[in-house]
This record gives C-alpha cells, structure tokens and sequence, in this order.
C-alpha cells in the first residue's frame, strides 16, 4: 500500500483505557491475537447469525480504512507483547479484493505490534478460490494458515443451508489448497442439518479426512434466534434433531475422525498432528488475551470484554465520524467510536469461564494453574463432584503426580456446561 492513502491518514483516537496483557501464565505463552472481522457475504445463508451484510458498492473499500483506523485508535502500552496471531475472519474474508488484502495486512502490521512470526489465518469460501494462482496470492501476502467454509460435500446439504458453492467445488478448493503450500489448511464442516442418514455423514468425514487436509472444524447445525431457519423451525418447516439423536451424530463425528488421524484437541476441533492445532482460536480457549477489529468483533484483556458495534454499516458510520467516544460503559466512562458494550468480569466470573472454556479442550484444566490464578484448589473445594463424575465417566483426572489436570471424556464433552456448573457452583 502506497505510503499517504486515506487509510495511513487515519487520526489516531485516544481510548480511555490502555490494552493490559494478562498475566502471564506458565502452560501458555501469553501473547495477544488480533481478529478482524470482515462483514461481506454475496448472500446470507438461511442458518447464519453472523454480522453480515451484502455488499453496497465501494463499502469494501470504506471498510478498509475503517479497520485501520480503529487498529490506530489503541494505545498499546509500549511494554505489551506484540500479537503473534492475526485472524481475518468473517462473513468472508475472501470476498475481499486482493489488494484491500494487502492493504489491510501491511496496515495492520504499520499500527500495531505484530511478532515478526506470527501467524496470520485466512477465511476463504470454495467459490472465492479461482485457481491456484488465487491460493498462491493470498499464501504470498503472509496468510499461513487458510481456513476454508466447506459446510458440506453433499450437494443437496449445500443447497439447503443456501451456499454458493457445490461438491465439485468444494473438492477442487480443499484439494488445490492443501497443495499451495499453507503451513495448515482447514475445512469447516456442519452436520445434523436433518434430512440425510448416519451413515451418509460418515462417508463424508471419511471423504473430507482423504483431502490431505490438516485440521477440520466440524459444527453441529444451530437454530440460532432471527435466523430463516429458526423460524422455520417455529412454522414446523424443519425439524431439529432431539437430543438422543444429536448425541449419536456428535459421537460418529468424533469416531470417525478419531479413526482417520484426526484427534479432537477441542469440542468442535480436530488436527492431524499437534503442530496443526488452531492457534489463535487456541487463545480463547485459554483465556488469552484478543483485540477484535470491525463490526461485532470481541476483545478481551484478561479482566475486561468488551464488544464492538454488531451492526456493520452503524460501525462504518461511528469510524467514519472519527468521534474520539462512543457510548458509555456501565461504569461511566466514556468508550471507543467501534465499541458498544463493555464487562468488568469478577474473579468469580472469571473462574467459571475458565473452567468452561478449559473443558471445551483435550488437554483440559490444568489444576495447579487455575490454584495459582484464582486460589481454588478444585479438587478439595469440589472433590465429591469430581469424584461423582469420573465414576459416571464424564470427567477424567489425568496428568503427573503434583499436576493434576481435569477433562471431559467424549460423553462429557455433550454435558459439559452442566459439568461447569457443578464444579463451579
Ligand atoms: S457465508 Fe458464512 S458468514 Fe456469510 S452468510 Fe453464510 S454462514 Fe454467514
């Protein structure tokens, strides 16, 4: 990007707050990710929930600068580690140009610290990769990891939950992908959309593991409120699977992957080696600290998690008009332009999102940890729980002898906010 563009003319805003790494804690390095979420879909599936919109002409290029501009409005303290993983997310990320690409990667990298390793992920949609020349460019503008929206390699899944693209598609962009040479390529997939057997939704984990692809992220289909789906489901137009049966589909997701290379180290997430794992989504899981940038996105430092106006043409507007303050945060004071909503979270709260999220992993709770951090000896304070719990097989003690960490076992992980609760009561 050409030194003097709008987007390098963008004032620096002063937020009232500077970012505040968290503590750092043994088991995870603690350094920052930055997320960016673009909002731009050319349609909106039936079942998304997302802050998406179509986009209006030249809105890209507004919402270019408009990141940078918010990226430019943080006071990073000077002594804060850099971010050592940057995620384009969306919407589609990939139904950026090229060059808003750039723009975006080299501004970023101009307004905030950003480790010289770090790793940068990419969302892409099969009918975004025009070739292998369109995989080599985002690969050459510093994008390692490239994730992308399969959904489904059946055509009558994909044209039911409204995508662009089809089973012929989605192969040539998995397969051309995992041949560019991405340090990890990933594929999302969605299942229990109802409508098709077991047995088809195996074939298919098995087909998608044959990809010579690195990691699958594999979601279970959820009605999420406003969305087409859900109130279709309301008429009586689609039927959600019951629980029994979503327990069934979530177990033959995890064996078949489990049985083709692929390891669970997260509820939704499977890796074929430890290398591979997601490691920015890694960092909400362990409670790391995040900066979001554009509409929706959430940050978090530690202590406080605020959250960015959701809707994307009202945050264009609040960037655009380069207010020093937006709204006011319960406490008082006043917030950045992007941000609408602000939590101081207690260590209570902290500590069940904590557990929450460490059950949500393989590895799981790392118990002398969460003692050093919060002052809870989990095992003595809960110890009956957990007792009662492993005996049930839902919970599993493992680790050495003075590290003791806690898991959810695979019929665990489908109860796993109930196991929260009881353990955080
Ligand atoms: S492509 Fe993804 S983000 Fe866009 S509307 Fe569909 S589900 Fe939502």
């Amino acid at each position: 990007m050409a030194p003097g563009s709008p987007a390098d003319e963008a004032e620096p805003q002063t937020a009232p707050w500077p970012w505040r790494p968290l503590a750092p804690r043994p088991e995870v390095a603690p350094t920052p990710g930055l997320y960016v979420h673009v909002p731009f879909c050319s349609a909106i599936c039936p079942y998304c929930d997302f802050a998406v919109v179509r986009e209006r002409p030249g809105e890209s290029e507004r919402f270019v600068e408009a990141v940078l501009a918010e990226a430019a409005s943080w006071p990073i303290a000077p002594e804060a580690p850099p971010f050592d993983t940057v995620y384009f997310g969306g919407g589609t990320p990939s139904a950026l140009g090229f060059e808003q690409l750039e723009r975006l990667v080299v501004g970023l990298g101009r307004r905030l610290p950003i480790a010289p390793g770090g790793e940068w992920s990419l969302e892409a949609n099969p009918e975004d990769v025009r070739g292998s020349e369109t995989l080599a460019a985002w690969r050459d503008l510093g994008f390692a990891v490239l994730s992308l929206g399969v959904q489904s390699l059946d055509d009558a899944t994909l044209r039911d939950l409204g995508r662009r693209h089809d089973r012929v598609a989605a192969l040539a962009a998995a397969r051309l992908a995992a041949a560019t040479g991405f340090d990890r390529v990933s594929a999302d997939l969605i299942y229990a959309t109802g409508g098709r057997p077991l047995d088809s939704w195996r074939e298919e984990l098995r087909e998608a593991a044959a990809l010579g692809l690195d990691h699958l992220s594999c979601y279970e289909l959820t009605y999420h409120r406003g969305t087409a789906f859900e109130r279709e489901r309301r008429l009586g137009r689609r039927r959600m699977l019951d629980e029994d049966a979503r327990a069934e589909w979530f177990e033959a997701t995890h064996e078949t992957l489990a049985s083709q290379g692929f390891e669970a180290y997260e509820v939704s997430n499977f890796a074929t080696a430890p290398r591979h794992q997601a490691r920015h989504n890694s960092k909400y899981w362990s409670h790391q600290p995040y900066l979001g940038l554009g509409p929706s996105a959430h940050s978090f430092d530690g202590a406080v998690r605020w959250s960015n106006v959701r809707s994307p043409r009202r945050w264009l507007e609040r960037l655009q008009s380069r207010s020093v303050t937006g709204g006011r945060a319960a406490g008082g004071e006043d917030l950045p332009p992007a941000v609408a909503e602000l939590e101081r979270l207690d260590l209570e709260q902290l500590l069940l999102e904590a557990v929450s999220l460490g059950l949500r992993t393989r590895a799981g709770l790392d118990l002398v940890s969460l003692r050093e951090r919060f002052a809870v000896d989990l095992l003595a304070a809960s110890g009956e729980t957990v007792r009662r719990h492993r005996e049930a097989g839902l919970l599993e003690l493992v680790g050495e002898p003075g590290r003791p960490w806690l898991r959810a076992s695979l019929r665990g992980w489908l109860v796993s906010e109930s196991l929260t609760l009881d353990l955080v009561p």
